[in-house]
């Protein structure tokens, strides 16, 4: 009997202990599970909540938690700088720089990029490159492969554009286009090419005529003295030609160097205009009325040998181009609120559409007459040049039949008033 109840007692005894235990483990799943919840709540909204508060073992996860997200959120910060400066590097680079993938698609590419090949920022991520840009040289370079060499070819946006486009490859079959606007470099060479074409072209009839007259001298036994005398002024007339030629040249070069500043002093320029009036009645030798009018005293900043270089080739040009016995008048004075000087005369005329390319380097109207008349095709340009250098602007007005007035108007900053200008002339 007693037995039995020290077995019931310590049995119940047992049941309450373990009900205990049972109590004390639920509440410790219960509370872990409450941290748990807290944990997941606050991961997914780490942004903005603070850290939940825990006890001691959660205290450190949640801070271990914490200082991953802060290393992490450090890392990224980084990373978006670096990624920052990187795309506002290559916004800044000149060249166009489009990434292409595996597959030939585009994946990224600058705003220097978009202007070359018309891509557009929104639709063209993803697109194969070969669909934006259609030229087969284009197609053709990027299947070659070979892409040591860059392809010249004129821009997709516009046929006055001409780009150099170069592929790098790099990565797992990934490419990196660079594109570079040549067009600057290729006028230039263009220009290069037909300068060089042209100097040849001139040089070549002379040396030609003059090689003629010599073999003609080797092949003929007896030459007649006044065939001789005949020949060799037509010799003279083309060595005369070919040194012009090379003097405007060498004028040409100077005036382009850039080791060759401009000398300035203050140029008399009633002066200059009476020494260009005399050299017009000596060229024209009579053949045309010549009239002069100096309305203003007024002398410019400049230097005087390029400015009576220049503007003589303006005086030479209306005696050689103006049929004798119609009137030529130099004038130096205000035309449309500026200080001109004016060379006019009463010749053919130019037809508006030559006007503009006048001053081109060999540019004639007509050729027969310029070189009839000793011209090189080189006068205007150099004219062009001079003033260029002098802040200055040729302006040519002509009219069929009625005559030409070429202008060389100097801007307000180089005039020197009439009174300073006998002064600093003085
Ligand atoms: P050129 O040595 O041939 O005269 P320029 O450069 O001086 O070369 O002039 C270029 C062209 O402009 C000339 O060939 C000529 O056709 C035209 N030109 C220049 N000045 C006149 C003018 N006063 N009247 C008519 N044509 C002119």
């Amino acid at each position: 009997m007693l037995v039995s109840a020290v077995v019931i007692g310590w049995l119940g005894g047992l049941v309450w202990a373990l009900f205990f235990v049972i109590a004390v483990l639920l509440y410790y799943i219960y509370r872990h599970l409450r941290f748990m919840a807290a944990m997941s709540d606050w991961l997914a909204n780490s942004e903005q909540a603070s850290l939940p508060p825990a006890n001691s073992d959660w205290d450190e996860i949640f801070y271990g938690l914490e200082r991953m997200g802060r290393r992490h959120k450090r890392a990224m910060a980084r990373l978006m700088a670096v990624l920052d400066r990187f795309e506002h590097a290559a916004q800044a680079i000149p060249d166009g720089i489009v990434m292409i993938n595996d597959a030939d698609q585009i994946e990224w590419f600058n705003p220097v990029a978009c202007r070359h090949f018309g891509l557009d920022d929104k639709t063209d991520r993803g697109q194969f490159i070969g669909y934006l840009i259609r030229q087969s040289v284009f197609h053709d370079y990027l299947s070659h492969g070979d892409f040591r060499e860059a392809l010249v070819m004129k821009s997709p946006v516009s046929r006055d554009m001409t780009l150099s486009v170069q592929v790098v490859a790099f990565g797992e079959r990934q490419k990196m286009l660079i594109s570079r606007d040549v067009t600057q470099v290729e006028m230039l060479e263009s220009m290069r090419r037909d300068f060089v074409a042209n100097v040849s072209h001139e040089l070549r009839t002379p040396l030609t005529v003059v090689g003629g007259f010599l073999e003609t001298f080797l092949d003929t036994e007896s030459l007649s003295r006044d065939d001789f005398l005949r020949y060799c002024d037509l010799m003279q007339q083309q060595t005369d030609r070919m040194r012009r030629l090379v003097e405007d040249l060498l004028t040409l070069s100077r005036l382009e160097s850039p080791q060759n500043r401009l000398v300035e002093t203050t140029v008399d320029m009633p002066l200059l205009v009476r020494s260009l009036y005399q050299d017009a009645v000596s060229l024209s030798a009579g053949r045309h009325p010549i009239e002069m009018g100096l309305e203003s005293h007024a002398c410019v900043i400049g230097n005087a040998d390029e400015l009576a270089s220049g503007l003589g080739n303006l005086v030479s040009n209306a005696v050689r181009y103006t049929p004798p016995g119609k009137a030529i008048r130099l004038r130096w004075g205000m035309k449309s609120g500026q200080l001109c000087f004016s060379v006019q005369d009463e010749g053919e005329g130019i037809e508006a559409h030559h006007i503009p390319r006048l001053t081109e380097r060999f540019y004639r109207v007509d050729r027969g007459r310029s070189r009839e008349t000793g011209g090189t095709g080189l006068g205007l340009a150099i004219a062009k040049h001079v003033l260029t250098r002098h802040h200055a602007r040729l302006q040519i007005e002509s009219r069929i039949g009625h005559g030409s007035c070429f202008s060389a108007c100097f801007p307000a900053d180089r005039v020197v008033a009439d009174e300073d200008c006998l002064e600093t002339s003085a």
